[in-house]
């Protein structure tokens, strides 16, 4: 079993969904250690994919065509830490995929890359209480899933898995990054929305998958 753009655009309808259900969750649990606009940073950004997907004369050729313009269409219309930050994560993530069908390797590569977009952008690391906790274990879990033999949907799914621990793992953390940080210990005792919503995306990605 192989993913190709077909899966790349079923997971970029399935997370504008996701996020838009979401929203005033996300928007919750970003008033409590933040600004309270992460949900609607993420619901506006999602809308204006799917306008800009649905409005291309030319369906996109391969999954890092739609990864790309996921990525310059958040970086234009989210503002704040989030656009950014999964903007160069979708661009890195469009680079690391460089054939028309992901094999289960060409899922971890397309994590990987991922994730270095949003550590390289960021200047985080584990434990900051961001969403690198969310995709550093996807990342972690879909490599060992890959070495064990899974399909691309089962690496997935193992992927989506860990993000959602690494996201209740944020629970007791203290945030060091972004805004939450201005917090410093109060911020323990509350899920970092950026984690929460990475978990969505990566389910959104599994479930694409038929996983
Ligand atoms: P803003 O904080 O500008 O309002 P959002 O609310 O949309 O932006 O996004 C906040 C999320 O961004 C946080 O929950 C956290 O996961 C993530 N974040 C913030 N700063 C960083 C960083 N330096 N590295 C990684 N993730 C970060
Ligand atoms: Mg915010
Ligand atoms: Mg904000």
């Amino acid at each position: 079993m192989t993913l190709d753009v077909a899966w790349a655009i079923a997971w970029v309808r399935d997370t504008a969904e996701t996020v838009a259900e979401h929203r005033d969750a996300l928007v919750e649990l970003d008033r409590q250690i933040g600004d309270g606009d992460h949900g609607e940073n993420l619901t506006r950004g999602f809308t204006a994919v799917i306008q800009r997907l649905d409005a291309l004369e030319e369906p996109p050729a391969e999954v890092g065509d739609v990864l790309k313009l996921v990525a310059t269409t958040l970086m234009s219309t989210v503002g704040g830490a989030a656009g950014p930050l999964y903007g160069t994560a979708y661009l890195r993530a469009a680079k690391a995929t460089g054939v028309p069908e992901l094999d289960s390797a060409g899922v971890v590569a397309l994590l990987e890359g991922a994730l270095e977009g949003i550590v390289v952008r960021g200047k985080s690391t584990t434990g900051e209480m961001t969403m690198v906790d969310a995709w550093s274990p996807a990342v972690e879990a879909a490599v060992a899933a890959a070495d064990a033999g899974q399909d691309p949907a089962g690496v997935l799914a193992a992927a989506a898995d860990a993000a959602e621990r690494g996201a209740e793992a944020t629970i007791p953390m203290v945030a060091t990054k972004g805004r939450a940080s201005y917090l410093g210990e109060r911020s323990a005792g509350h899920r970092d929305p950026g984690a929460e919503s990475s978990a969505l995306v990566l389910r959104a990605a599994a479930r694409a998958a038929g996983a």
